[in-house]
């Protein structure tokens, strides 16, 4: 198959791992997540996923009722972490090869993030998945998937939602909301769009990094992505 992007960066928020049940990440759900990966895998594309930790912590809400910013953060950072592993036991399950790197070093159950390192794995079909985000405080998991696949030099950087791309109207509430297929940085910037926080929206425009915003329950998406079909909303 002729691949439109052959490395990708694909940032998973820590709700994409949720079900309707109240635990904070849900089995069944991880693994038809991993199953999505497995497709496109096969398919020979290069891998790096970025997780992000809200289903169990997000360092802004602990933050908003007292608690002190960085041990939030650092505590946001870890949730992250637990993500990685339940994400890298699923894909282990369907005999993908994994390396679970972390920005902040615990060596006993991940290796850290080295660069050179990530693109070797991915040049050896392993697919990455960096957690524990930037390993500072103050930045989001969105910034750090900005950040690794213009390290990694990933062609696209696909996040991963609920919906099917961005929309002028929300389109829960408005059926006659429209789809944006394109859009630019600067129309998210100036928008506010909430597709990712300003500081990674910012990162992306200044490398030329575009960004597809694309519905992650959709079954079979990621590869009608790959094999470029117009999916979701494109930021360029
Ligand atoms: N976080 C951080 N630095 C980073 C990335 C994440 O301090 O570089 C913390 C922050 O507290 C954040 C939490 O980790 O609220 C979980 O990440 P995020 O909210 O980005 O996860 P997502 O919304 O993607 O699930």
């Amino acid at each position: 198959m002729k691949l439109k992007y052959p490395r990708i960066l694909v940032k998973l928020s820590g709700e994409a791992l949720l079900s309707e049940a109240p635990h904070a990440i849900d089995p069944d759900t991880v693994a038809s997540i991993a199953d999505e990966f497995q497709q496109i895998h096969e398919n020979g594309v290069e891998i790096a996923l970025v997780i992000g930790g809200g289903n169990i912590f997000r360092g802004w809400d602990f933050y908003a009722r007292g608690m002190d910013r960085v041990a939030a953060d650092q505590m946001g950072m870890l949730a992250t972490i637990i993500n990685g592993i339940a994400l890298q036991e699923a894909l282990e399950k369907m005999n993908i090869v994994t390396r679970l790197m972390t920005a902040i070093s615990m060596q006993e159950l991940a290796e850290p993030y080295i660069r050179r390192r990530a693109i070797r794995h991915l040049e050896k079909r392993r697919i990455i998945i960096c957690a524990g985000g930037t390993g500072s405080p103050y930045f989001t998991t969105d910034t750090a998937a900005a950040l690794r696949a213009i390290e990694i030099k990933a062609k696209v950087i696909i996040k991963a939602t609920k919906v099917d791309g961005v929309y002028d109207m929300d389109p829960v509430l408005n059926p006659e909301a429209n789809k944006y297929d394109h859009m630019t940085y600067m129309d998210v910037l100036k928008q506010g769009l909430k597709i990712m926080d300003m500081t990674a929206i910012s990162l992306c425009k200044e490398n030329n990094l575009p960004i597809i915003v694309f519905n992650i329950k959709q079954k079979g998406n990621l590869l009608k992505i790959l094999r470029g079909e117009n999916i979701g909303t494109i930021v360029s």
